[in-house]
């Protein structure tokens, strides 16, 4: 659905994006994810056609951004950073006027917006001036204008920047409904978003993709973790002869039971070997598991690098 290659883009002497590339198949919910100043808005102002790159390609569907502007915005959904909404207009006014906007045959208006209006939940607000609207509400504004125009595709630029903790679940729930019809590509810089909404992560540093990976895979760590139902013998010793263990770290779990941490090589599971050793020398075994680390240490780790 997306195909992004080697997308280059500096403001001057600021180098925005570098050798950018990435892909995203039809039906795929993926964060792209990075620190202010990353990227993301630029990447998709580019994949909007808002914003011609200095190199590289960008096609949706299919279709290369530069050469097919109008025919990929009718596929796009798009809910920019933010969102143009005029405040004075009703609810009802501001998705006419977009429907018109967008080349919605007027005879198929009243399906779409309540199509729309249903999907957002925006039905008891419809009357109301959009200037006196809570800010989640006007979010989900912004989404129904999105999707009026049935989209394949939404690419929404930090949907839940300025929201309360209610209004982020809202609107959380309301992309993940959407995600039931459309690919999404979403920009944060909240860990916890991607987290909550994405098997996929895009990590864009420095306007460069630093991690293109799902989530399991980000997360997983060459470290095992072992408990243990009480004391043993030499279990330290055996699991130190083990290949591929660099270390072991010993600790008690919060319930007092005797833990190692078995610290792993490159990517290679050692749950395996562990659990033929623990079964031959009699371990009490409680636990084994190969260990995770969270979005945020690895965005640490790569902040880092
Ligand atoms: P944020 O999370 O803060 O919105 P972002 O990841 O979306 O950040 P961009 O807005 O794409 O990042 O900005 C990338 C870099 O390009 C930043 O250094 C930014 O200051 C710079 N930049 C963006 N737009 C312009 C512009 N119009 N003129 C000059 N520099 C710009």
């Amino acid at each position: 659905m997306i195909d992004v290659a080697d997308l280059s883009k500096s403001y001057g002497p600021i180098e925005a994006l570098r050798d950018v590339t990435f892909h995203i198949a039809a039906g795929e919910i993926v964060g792209l994810l990075g620190p202010n100043g990353a990227g993301k808005t630029t990447a998709i102002k580019i994949l909007t056609g808002y914003l011609q790159p200095d190199r590289g390609t960008a096609q949706v569907d299919g279709l290369d951004v530069l050469t097919h502007t109008r025919e990929v915005q009718a596929r796009i959904g798009y809910l920019p950073e933010n969102a143009p909404l005029y405040p004075e207009l009703s609810v009802q006014a501001y998705l006419k006027m977009m429907a018109e906007l967008r080349g919605i045959p007027e005879t198929e208006h009243v399906a779409r917006i309540s199509d729309a209006v249903r999907a957002t939940g925006l039905a008891d607000q419809l009357a109301r001036p959009i200037g006196q609207l809570s800010k989640g509400f006007r979010q989900r504004v912004g989404l129904a204008q999105a999707i009026l125009h049935q989209p394949r595709l939404l690419i929404l630029d930090e949907p839940t920047i300025g929201l309360d903790p209610t209004q982020i679940v809202e609107v959380r729930g309301l992309i993940r409904r959407l995600a039931e019809h459309s690919t999404i590509l979403f920009s944060t810089h909240i860990l916890s978003e991607v987290e909550a909404l994405c098997d996929r992560a895009i990590i864009l540093m420095n306007g460069q993709v630093r991690a293109d990976a799902r989530l399991s895979e980000l997360e997983k760590t060459a470290d095992a973790v072992l408990v243990l139902q009480g004391k043993a013998e030499g279990v330290e010793r055996a699991l130190r002869t083990l290949s591929g263990v660099r270390g072991i770290e010993l600790g008690r779990t919060a319930d007092g039971f005797p833990s190692y941490r078995i610290l792993g090589m490159g990517d290679v599971d050692l749950c395996p070997v562990i659990y033929n050793l623990a079964r031959t020398s009699n371990w009490p075994v409680r636990e084994l598991r190969r260990d995770v680390r969270t979005l945020e240490s690895v965005f640490g780790q790569l902040a880092a690098a």
